[in-house]
């Protein structure tokens, strides 16, 4: 792990900017942060394979799985432990929550 990296793999939290391309959740929405980035439309996650996303990996598709918190190979991308944290492919990596279901008060900013 790179120094300085934020840990976390999943996370919960609330939608507050939604990026442009992210049409399927609203700001105030509750989510859950997957522990692993994908883009939801290469083949690999067509085919559920969504820790084998082609587009996900800064480094590439043959660099392996792209999950918050990771190791170096995943550029690395800061884990959700955090009061705000950006949320690659947001469309694809969040999921929602009940409006019911407990949760913490952290933020997302859900870019594309
Ligand atoms: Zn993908």
């Amino acid at each position: 792990m790179k120094p300085g990296t934020l840990l976390g793999h999943e996370g919960i939290g609330v939608v507050e900017a939604p990026g442009g391309q992210v049409r399927n959740f609203d700001i105030g929405g509750r989510v859950m942060v997957c522990s692993t980035v994908s883009c939801g439309v290469c083949s690999c996650c067509r085919a559920g394979d969504t820790a084998q996303c082609d587009s996900a990996n800064p480094n590439g598709p043959s660099a392996g799985t792209s999950f918050f918190g990771g190791p170096e190979t995943t550029e690395p991308m800061n884990g959700p432990q955090a009061q705000r944290a950006g949320i690659p492919f947001a469309s694809n990596t969040l999921v929602r929550l009940p409006e019911q279901s407990a949760t913490t008060r952290r933020s997302c900013s859900a870019t594309p």
